[in-house]
């Protein structure tokens, strides 16, 4: 049954500040959420400890980004390197802490090396430009340079991968940075310090400090040096956030909050939809922000599709992700779980329906101290429901019904959210057209997980600003310098005059 055993820790779980490791305040406990147990006591910072990170990021500032780009390349691929010889051992710490599949914890180190790779790769294609000037004798030269020290703040569902992405674009643009983990999930990024040791990150260009979220909202936002505040979060806080850095005038990088339509079209392949809904719902037990959250079918094929989704929800293994062939672990904590519920209980109330819940994990008693929520499905939801208009952080599948394509793509846009789509058709030049009407970031078509290194990804609307990825992730964190310059005189050498 267990496939993988827990591992121990390798390192202190305290900051990670100037190449070591600092002792911190106060300490909070880390428990896995599969069982309740406690893993660690990790120390965090309070607003000194911040400071001294912060202070330790401006004093690596000027080495780092006079430094060659080939060379800050060579140790960001180095990063991606050994964190793919580790991968075993990151990944069990993943789920321990995290609580989702070993198998999806080991795509996400995966994913988190890509992009440690990925920006090795592009830091050395910041490009300038040279343009022409109205005074025939003069020219612009327009530079590309790091935007300064980067305050980074990630959430706790991804919790390496979303710090890779940040960590990796800020010190390929040349910039030195501190990154601050959620509380729920601290290990998994301390487990970095030590790492990017090894991968010859020279000290202070990279800090991690666990600390409370507002705290270091503010001492980020208050900070002069600070430039770039980049949070992967939900839209509450970063909207928290946006107040805090406009004191500053700092520059914002937000990955919010999502309320993902999943469109299946009529002619759609009813089969492979219903499998990559319930993939994609299972997915870190749908605690994700590109997770679907409004799935719309046309009423003349809603039976079948919710007859095709509800066997394979009822087929999945729910249990602790260290254990054999599990595909939903537990939620990240209890209040989490009474969240879901009180979403699905008022949908009830409202008229939804309960087609099916699995609730396999009741009969095993080591898991009864854990925040596991039944993957369910739901449907004759209505738009209205809080089930369908919030961001519901669960295994929830919430069907509504549709008459024309039309009325499905107004519908699937009637939300301040805008970060991904799911489009299902067999005719893909309908599939394409429907994919362009809707007001998101991302949309995969036929597909659910369209998410790489190389493609940028970022929200429109209330789901943020900026993108992650691609060249575009690499832009966030460099600023735009540009100098009229007189054109060099050919003088009497030049070897081209006649
Ligand atoms: P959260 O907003 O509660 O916390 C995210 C991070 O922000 C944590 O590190 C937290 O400590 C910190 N924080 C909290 N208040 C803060 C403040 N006032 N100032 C500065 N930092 C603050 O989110 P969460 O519950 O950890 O994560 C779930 C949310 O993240 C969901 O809404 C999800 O959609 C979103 N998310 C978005 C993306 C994306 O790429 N768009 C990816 C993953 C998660």
């Amino acid at each position: 049954m267990i496939l993988k055993s827990a591992p121990e820790l390798w390192f202190d779980p305290v900051p990670w500040i100037d190449g070591k490791s600092c002792s911190g305040t106060n300490a909070i406990p880390v428990c896995n959420p599969a069982t309740g147990e406690l893993i660690a006591l990790a120390e965090r910072a309070d607003e000194k400890l911040l400071n001294l990170a912060i202070e330790g990021a401006v004093k690596a500032f000027a080495p780092w980004s006079n430094a060659s780009a080939v060379l800050r390349g060579g140790i960001l691929k180095l990063v991606a390197t050994l964190i793919l010889e580790d991968r075993d051992r990151l990944a069990r710490l993943l789920t321990l802490e995290q609580g989702k599949p070993y198998a999806q914890a080991l795509g996400e180190v995966q994913y988190a090396a890509s992009f440690f790779q990925w920006f090795g790769e592009e830091a050395r294609r910041v490009y300038g430009r040279i343009a022409p000037h109205a005074d025939s004798g003069r020219e612009y030269w327009i530079e590309k340079g790091p935007a300064g020290v980067a305050g980074l703040i990630t959430p706790w569902n991804f919790p390496l991968a979303q710090g890779a992405k940040k960590i990796a674009a800020a010190l390929a643009a040349g910039c030195t940075a501190v990154w601050k983990p959620a509380e729920r999930t601290p290990l998994i990024a301390l487990a970095m310090g030590p790492l990017l040791r090894e991968a010859g990150l020279p000290d202070g260009v990279l800090q991690i400090v666990p600390a409370p979220g507002r705290l270091t909202g503010r001492v980020f936002a208050d900070h002069r040096s600070i430039r770039v505040l980049s949070l992967t979060g939900s839209t509450a806080t970063g909207s928290d956030l946006m107040v805090e850095a406009a004191r500053g005038i700092k520059r914002v990088s937000l990955e919010l909050g999502g309320n993902a339509p999943f469109i299946v079209l009529p002619d759609a392949d009813i089969e492979l939809a219903a499998e990559h809904l319930v993939r994609l719902k299972l997915f870190v037990s749908g605690q994700v922000c590109v997770t679907a959250n409004r799935v719309f079918v046309p009423s003349s094929i809603e039976s079948t599709l919710v007859d095709a989704v509800a066997e394979k929800i009822l087929a999945a293994r729910v249990g602790n992700g260290l254990w054999e062939g599990i595909d939903a672990g537990p939620l990240i904590h209890a209040q989490a779980c009474q969240g879901v519920d009180g979403c699905v209980d008022s949908a009830i109330r409202q008229g939804a329906q309960v087609v099916c819940r699995n609730q396999s994990y009741l009969s095993d008693a080591s898991l009864q101290q854990a925040s596991f929520y039944p993957p369910t499905v739901l449907r004759r939801v209505q738009d209205d429901m809080s089930v369908a208009c919030d961001e519901v952080f669960g295994p929830v599948i919430p069907i509504l019904t549709y008459e024309k394509v039309p009325e499905a793509i107004r519908r699937a846009n009637a939300t301040p959210y805008g970060l991904a789509a799911y489009v299902y058709g067999r005719d893909l030049s309908l599939c394409r057209a429907v994919a362009s009407s809707l007001q998101v970031g991302i949309v995969g078509v036929n597909e659910w997980r369209p998410l790489t290194a190389e493609i940028p990804f970022g929200g429109v609307k209330a789901s943020g600003i900026g993108a992650e990825g691609g060249e575009e992730g690499l832009h966030e964190f460099l600023s735009t310098r540009v100098i009229s310059m007189p054109k060099p005189s050919p003088g009497s050498s030049d070897p081209i005059s006649p």
